[in-house]
């Protein structure tokens, strides 16, 4: 790992600590990656370890399909949906999946999440999608649901994928975190505000 990689490899390791201890990803799911500039490259997070334990150690860097080019782990099972968004977003370069519970609660209404603050009609360009893909983890054959989100909303910070988390993306890693503490702030939001329209207060 050069000296560029293992930079990037500890932006990865300050998204993750943060993302764990806030509460959006417990336990060992959720996975992060960045791409490598200039190349088809990605360093992913390897599978089985919490993000809370993060280390720059614990990436591997793999091609778009997943394929292990530096580093002896297991990459995570979710890098195929990490390699498509490198693909489909040239200026994306970090990509961000934690199973963020009021998302996950939000995406059951089966609603796009909407902008219910300020905050996020300032930062969000449009209403978070709600993608419904029947599997626990983003296969090939259903990539074209998710390039057809992303060619109606080339600026997207991310989207949420039904009983299962979010994906936010961005230039950087940090930034991609921050997209996806937004949504999942929104989306918290936005239940609280559902609950209190239901009792009529
Ligand atoms: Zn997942």
């Amino acid at each position: 790992m050069d000296n560029m990689v293992k930079l990037i490899a500890d932006e990865l390791v300050v998204a993750c600590k943060r993302a764990y201890n806030r509460g959006i990803q417990t336990g060992s799911g959720g996975n992060v990656s960045a791409r490598i500039p200039g190349k088809e490259l990605m360093l992913v997070k390897e599978s089985g370890s919490s993000l809370g334990d993060s280390t720059a150690e614990g990436f591997v860097i793999t091609d778009f399909d997943g394929n292990v080019v530096e580093g002896t782990g297991k990459p995570t099972r979710e890098v195929f949906l990490h390699g498509l968004l490198y693909k489909l977003c040239p200026e994306v370069n970090a990509v961000v999946h934690f199973h963020a519970p009021y998302s996950i609660g939000w995406a059951s209404t089966g609603k796009y999440l909407p902008r219910v603050t300020w905050h996020s009609k300032l930062k969000i360009p449009s209403d978070i999608p709600v993608i419904d893909i029947p599997s626990a983890m983003v296969r090939r054959e259903d990539s074209p649901l998710i390039e057809d989100i992303l060619r109606n909303n080339p600026k997207l910070p991310g989207f949420i994928l039904v009983d299962h988390g979010i994906v936010a993306m961005d230039k950087d890693p940090l930034n991609a975190l921050h997209n996806a503490e937004l949504i999942e702030e929104t989306a918290k939001i936005a239940l609280l505000k559902a609950v209190i329209g239901k009792l009529g207060i």
